[in-house]
């Protein structure tokens, strides 16, 4: 039921964590965050509240210095709260990483799809399915990232506010939003960029905040920009940065 995410030059794990604190009012019955330390992605998630996540990410080799992350407060929909239900949930090679607010309501015909593909699921989430459906799109179709979100969502009938992440791709991380809101909070020249379900995540870092409209999907890319499109099309968005009050 939260986003929050981070990619630049500071440690992330704190923002991650500290947003999602911030977040909690929207209510949630388990945590989870992913942290990339520059070679390998660094998963924990737990059923319960933040500070259950703090307690089993306290040791060092899981916080690490990584620089990236996302994180995400579950408000389970499909399948019971547990450990292995809370986001992020990685696809099967265990490149990409996603974290969803939201409903993927055509789930099970997609996952009986994937599984005649060959593709295995641990959670009984709709959410598994969708960074799956990614990667088999990304597969397939052999193109970059950013396509394949966009190919895959518009297979996907349902509500999100989506935050990938790519193993392969370290210096971008791609939202999207069909009815759930998610907020970019721009560092200056571009030099970090947050995301979150709304900007008091990141209000102490950065006042320029872009708030994406439905069915807009923004590439963020580390040093050098963002993005924004439409999911139906290709027709690029003007990047309109507000400037936030305190
Ligand atoms: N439908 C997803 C799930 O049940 C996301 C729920 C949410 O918005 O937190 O895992």
């Amino acid at each position: 039921c939260g986003i929050t995410g981070y990619i630049g030059y500071r440690d992330a794990y704190p923002i991650v964590i500290n947003g999602l604190k911030r977040l909690e009012y929207r209510g949630y019955d388990s945590a989870g965050i992913m942290m990339f330390d520059g070679e390998k992605i660094h998963l924990s998630k737990t059923k319960g509240k933040v500070s259950d996540l703090e307690s089993i990410t306290t040791k060092e080799e899981e916080r690490k210095n990584g620089k990236i992350g996302i994180g995400h407060t579950r408000w389970a929909t499909h399948g019971v709260p547990n450990d292995v239900n809370s986001h992020p949930h990685s696809s099967q090679t265990g490149n990409l990483v996603i974290v969803h607010n939201g409903i993927i309501e055509n789930y099970d015909t997609l996952k009986k799809e994937l599984i005649t593909r060959g593709y295995t699921f641990k959670s009984d989430t709709d959410t598994e399915v969708l960074v799956n459906l990614i990667e088999e799109v990304k597969k397939t179709e052999g193109c970059k990232l950013g396509k394949a979100v966009q190919l895959a969502l518009n297979n996907v009938i349902g509500a999100y506010a989506i935050a990938v992440f790519d193993k392969t791709k370290p210096n971008e991380i791609i939202v999207a939003r069909l009815g759930s809101p998610i907020a970019i909070g721009v560092g200056k020249d571009n030099s970090e960029f947050f995301v979150a379900s709304d900007a008091s995540p990141f209000i102490e870092y950065t006042k320029d905040a872009i708030y994406l409209e439905d069915e807009e999907m923004a590439i963020i890319k580390l040093n050098k920009g963002i993005k924004i499109h439409k999911i139906n099309d290709d027709s690029l968005v003007d990047a309109n940065i507000q400037e936030l009050q305190l």
